[in-house]
């Protein structure tokens, strides 16, 4: 590993948002404090050192800041005002821009003028599309199938999901690389990966470490932030799956009475998604909670994408139900001029990608504590039969 130390890293930090990291006297309170910390992940202490001290290779080695899932338990209790949940977080999208091999992340993060451009770009090219290839605009009644052949859109669905997929694994890859690969004394067998496969799944299901982010607080209250996490998540995951998987089921002329799932698994989807983005956008507003107290211009992006893309697609849908042609088609056009560039945009390089590499990380913690722990079974056993 190069372990040369790099004191440039302190305010590369503070350019994707970290605040106050100068301040940190290493006291260690909030790594005590933090609900999810352990004796093998010691953060965000260990994170805020790694940092001070300039060690950019152990800090692209590190899992710990995707443990976090920002509480601002450690912010409210460190005594020098540190922000160290902010530096979390910071962390957390410095990690993205280095598992991405494209440097795009990095441009994004850092530069408002490359993340609002490339947004606008994608949508212009998506105007343009529906310009060059959009069918006959029937306007004695809606025909959206007419206008935008449910086909043609599937397609264009797959060769987004493809884009997008083959960025976000390969990134992931580079993480597995930086984390597990050049992290490890030791090669890791093939079998742990298999039998550790569950929490990978289990955590992107449940995101059931957010759940201890709640614990400290009380009644109602409880469980709030792991609970609209968890309808969000659920809200991208569903409107994924259909968008991706089942357009032609999704996108169709008929109209289907108001319990067939295609509706209720629309709605439910939209009125998630709405709720959740007006929550974190309102969050970063009022500022009453830690982690809504320093906003990067990501954190509001992509709510603002979501909320955009929401309110299209209920006016695609309202309009349609009124068999209102025009208005249907130009809503669709805006539809998807919102929604394409928040998937290729902020899926492999973005906000989104924290939810893939959140459980990823989890996973590759349990490959490490399995494989440390295999190795000592071993040792154990080799030092008693040579006793
Ligand atoms: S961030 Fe604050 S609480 Fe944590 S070690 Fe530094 S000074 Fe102490
Ligand atoms: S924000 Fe919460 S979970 Fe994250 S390091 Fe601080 S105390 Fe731990």
């Amino acid at each position: 590993m190069n372990n040369r130390l790099d004191p440039k890293i302190l305010k590369e930090l503070k350019e994707y948002g970290a605040v106050g990291i100068e301040k940190c006297f290493n006291c260690g309170n909030c790594t005590a404090t933090c609900p999810l910390a352990t004796d093998d992940y010691p953060f965000p202490r260990n994170v805020i050192r790694r940092i001070q001290l300039g060690q950019r290779e152990h800090l692209k080695r590190q899992l710990d800041p995707w443990l976090c899932y920002y509480c601002g338990d450690c912010s409210n209790t460190c005594p020098k005002g540190a922000e160290p949940g902010e530096t979390m977080m910071s962390t957390r999208r410095w990690l993205t821009a280095q598992y991405d091999w494209t440097g795009l992340a990095r441009k994004f993060y850092t530069s408002a003028v490359w993340e609002i451009g490339a947004i606008l770009f994608v949508a212009f090219c998506v105007v343009l599309l529906f310009v060059f290839f959009a069918g006959p605009m029937e306007t004695d009644h809606t025909a959206l199938n007419t206008f935008a052949p449910v086909h043609a859109v599937h397609i264009g669905d797959w060769i987004m999901a493809g884009f997008l997929s083959f960025f976000l694994l390969t990134n992931i890859f580079r993480m597995y690389l930086f984390t597990i690969v050049q992290g490890e004394r030791t090669p890791i067998p093939i079998s742990i990966y298999i039998t550790e496969a569950w929490h990978l799944i289990y955590h992107f299901i449940t995101q059931k470490s957010f759940d201890k982010c709640d614990e400290q607080q009380k009644g109602f209250i409880k469980k709030t932030r792991w609970r609209n996490h968890w309808l969000l998540v659920s809200g991208y995951v569903i409107m994924l799956i259909m968008i991706v998987g089942f357009l032609p089921w999704f996108q169709t002329e008929n109209i289907y009475p108001i319990y067939h799932p295609q509706r209720w698994l629309g709605y439910y989807a939209t009125i998630v998604l709405l709720f959740g983005a007006i929550d974190s956008l309102w969050g970063r507003i009022k500022k009453t909670h830690q982690m809504h107290r320093f906003s990067h211009m990501s954190d509001w992006i992509f709510p603002i994408l979501l909320i955009l893309t929401t309110i299209s697609g209920i006016l695609v849908h309202g309009f349609r139900y009124l068999d209102m042609p025009l208005p249907t088609y130009y809503s669709y056009v805006i539809h998807l001029a919102v929604l394409v560039p928040m998937l290729v945009l902020e899926v492999p390089f973005g906000k989104w990608s924290h939810l893939a590499y959140r459980p990823f990380a989890i996973y590759f913690q349990h490959v490490k504590a399995k494989a440390l722990e295999q190795e000592r079974t071993s040792e154990a056993f080799a030092s008693t039969g040579s006793d």
